[in-house]
């Protein structure tokens, strides 16, 4: 196990260079991570144009799961204790989990073993939305319908959290989203306000890591 780590984070440590290298944006359109009704608007279309689901509730969740359109996160990757007393939350779509190792691992390879960020939040049900935004009061929760809904509903979108990291890490973590948020491959969000990187990740994220290998 450890082995197939340091070749895959070798790999990913030259896939980075290439990655930070890239300065050219595609169109007029400048990524940033603040979060805006804008970037919201865009995840809910990139979840059209993939024709994905947005979850209703737990028998949903269990049958995406068990269908196979939803996978484990991998056990590499950091949960947060949350998350962890939530096993049925703890899956994403393939691309997602391909994008959480793939970023674990060039972490780690950067700063330690064990430092890569924790994930808060993965797949989360349109019932468990409303309750993060009726029962909690959370402000800060996306909608649960409509072009600004949250796209947690998806299973393409993760929190990670900011907690903990030392400023170079947070840089470095910044670098990374912008990157690929220019290729049009994520569309990242970070408030200040909160604890969390908000990152949807898109189907063909999977499609340019298989490419690259
Ligand atoms: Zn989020």
């Amino acid at each position: 196990m450890k082995e197939s780590i340091g070749s895959f984070g070798k790999k990913a440590a030259l896939g980075l260079g290439l990655l930070v290298g890239v300065s050219e944006v595609g169109d007029a359109q400048v990524a940033s991570l603040r979060g805006s009704a804008v970037s919201q608007i865009k995840q809910n279309k990139e979840a059209d144009k993939e024709h994905l689901t947005r979850i209703k509730n737990e028998k949903g969740l269990v049958k995406m799961e068990n269908d196979g359109y939803l996978v484990k996160i991998s056990q590499e990757v950091h949960l947060s204790q949350s998350l962890q007393g939530k096993p049925e939350n703890c899956f994403v779509r393939p691309w997602t989990n391909t994008f959480l190792v793939r970023f674990t691992h060039q972490f780690e390879n950067k700063f330690g073993t064990g430092t890569a960020p924790e994930v808060s939040s993965a797949v989360r049900t349109i019932e468990q939305q409303k309750d993060l935004k009726n029962k909690y009061h959370n402000n800060n929760a996306a909608s649960t319908s409509g072009p600004k809904a949250s796209s947690h509903p998806t299973g393409s979108t993760i929190d990670l959290k900011k907690k903990g990291l030392s400023k170079e890490e947070l840089a470095w973590t910044r670098k990374v989203l912008l990157s690929l948020e220019q290729r049009g491959l994520i569309e990242a969000t970070e408030e200040h306000g909160q604890e969390c990187f908000h990152i949807m990740v898109f189907e063909k994220y999977g499609e340019y890591v298989t490419k690259k290998k």
